[in-house]
């Protein structure tokens, strides 16, 4: 009797783990006609973020770069890098013309997660503190013009309105970052002073989203970049648009007709958007509920958080790993995004990965093949819907280009694409289904034209080429 009445009960874990996941595939789907109704809600916010200030979920921030690099950029620059969960500091000498990038050097270092949430005195210390080290190291081979002062491009990879090329006030953290006095200053002004107090003689002359950085960088070496996708911690693209099609910009209309812009994207929301219960109880308990919407459906802070929520469920309402739940299921943030894409990437026949990570993350130990592959399952649905309404983004900026359809005849046509960010280039189920989705969407004549390229970095490349356009020497030179 006890061993009938157990086979019982674990037919009924199936079945309900079963239930559990089809609901969750069902819900999670994104069938072409879906993603389509995205790229055209992405298009239809885009018109209306560009026609007036808070006309849209979509900022659409003007970048004040309405000069993308052409290779003659000259002299010693300095970038440094804010955006996730780590910051960069990167030296490089540009040749100009003949030259290009003589020779570069960059440091990375990991911000103490309490940074993240304290004062913005204590960050923008702590940079100022990492980066005159970073000075300090310069040595001899770099040739920085004699009697200039050292010039440096400020990527900062969260919402900014700009008020010039190197100025601009933070509209809000993201990503993790939660720090109420910065919200408001203007951030240049906020690394000035934490500079200054470092006895580090340095000027702001670029100040950059990583999406804007990455455009400058691909356009360095390739012309034809129109458009930037960041998919890291966090998610945005940048794209050029005519600067007749911004009704909200009253300035001058620059010389090059041409101005990028920051979309903002992670903050894109739809009806459209297949959204679960998992994702609503992420949101709510996040520290910006109900901002950043498309973000946290894609980006890599948080695909790994939502496998975690769906695990639980599957413990608590089918008991899919024992009796009793495994309370670190139960934890926040503790299945991050490149172990789900170590387990879903796992090719050996008993997903012996899987098991490990299971045993590691969750101290879930014995699980069987069918468990792991239900594990493998969930990590899929959660990336292929990430990848695909990605893609869907991409397209609705192809859309608002004009570029999604053929080339009238005669016009040879080619678009490319600079994609930078971790989950891009790690996780490589989610990037190539970003890649076939697109074409799906994009069809086979159009998709020839499309070419989506890895700028690794080109973030920091880019905000020194920017600072280096931008520099207070510039004039005097050319005079
Ligand atoms: C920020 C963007 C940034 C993106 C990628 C988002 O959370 O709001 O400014 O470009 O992450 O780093
Ligand atoms: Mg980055």
């Amino acid at each position: 009797a006890l061993v009938v009445r157990q086979r019982m009960r674990t037919t009924s874990k199936w079945a309900r783990a079963e239930a559990i996941l089809r609901e969750l595939e069902d819900k999670c789907s994104t069938p072409i006609g879906k993603l389509r109704q995205v790229a055209d809600a992405m298009t239809v916010e885009m018109h209306a973020g560009l026609a007036s200030e808070g006309g849209s979920k979509l900022k659409m921030l003007i970048s004040y770069v309405d000069n993308l690099p052409t290779g003659n950029e000259k002299g010693l620059f300095y970038a440094l890098d804010l955006g996730g969960t780590n910051f960069r500091v990167l030296r490089v000498q540009l040749g100009g013309k003949e030259g290009r990038v003589v020779k570069q050097e960059a440091e990375e270092v990991s911000i103490p997660p309490h940074l993240m949430v304290g004062s913005s005195h204590e960050l923008f210390d702590f940079i100022a503190a990492e980066l005159a080290k970073f000075v300090a190291s310069e040595g001899e081979n770099y040739h920085l013009s004699f009697g200039r002062q050292r010039e440096l491009g400020f990527t900062f990879s969260f919402p900014v309105r700009q008020t010039s090329i190197a100025s601009g006030t933070l509209i809000k953290w993201t990503k993790g970052f939660s720090i109420e006095d910065t919200v408001g200053e203007d951030v240049v002004g906020e690394l000035t002073k934490a500079m200054e107090r470092q006895g580090l003689d340095m000027r702001v002359t670029a100040l950059v989203n990583d999406t804007i950085g990455t455009l400058a960088g691909g356009r360095y070496y390739d012309s034809d970049v129109v458009i930037a996708v960041i998919l890291g911690t966090g998610t945005n693209a940048a794209y050029v648009e005519r600067a007749q099609s911004i009704p909200k910009w009253h300035g001058l209309l620059p010389k090059s007709g041409e101005m990028v812009i920051n979309m903002e994207w992670g903050n894109f929301r739809s009806s459209h958007l297949p959204l679960t219960e998992y994702d609503q109880a992420l949101d709510v308990e996040s520290l910006n509920p109900g901002e950043q919407i498309f973000e946290k459906l894609i980006s890599g802070m948080y695909l790994g958080d939502i496998v975690r929520r769906v695990l639980w469920k599957m413990a608590e309402e089918a008991a899919f790993f024992g009796d009793t739940v495994p309370p670190k299921l139960e934890v926040p943030f503790i299945l991050r995004t490149p172990v789900m894409s170590a387990m879903h990437h796992d090719t050996s026949t008993d997903l012996r990965v899987v098991g490990t990570k299971l045993k590691e993350i969750f101290g879930i130990s014995n699980t069987s093949l069918r468990t792991r592959k239900a594990v493998v399952e969930v990590c899929d649905i959660i990336a292929r819907r990430g990848a695909r309404l990605a893609a869907a983004g991409m397209v609705g900026i192809l859309k608002k280009q004009g570029r999604d359809a053929p080339a009238s005849a005669g016009e040879k046509q080619r678009t490319v694409i600079a994609m930078d960010g971790g989950l891009y280039e790690h996780y490589t189920i989610f990037s190539k289904c970003l890649e076939s989705t697109l074409s799906e969407m994009l069809g086979e004549e159009v998709s020839k034209t499309i070419v989506v390229t890895h700028a690794n970095d080109g973030s920091g490349i880019g905000a020194s080429l920017l600072a280096a356009s931008h520099s207070q020497y510039l004039e005097v030179e050319e005079s």
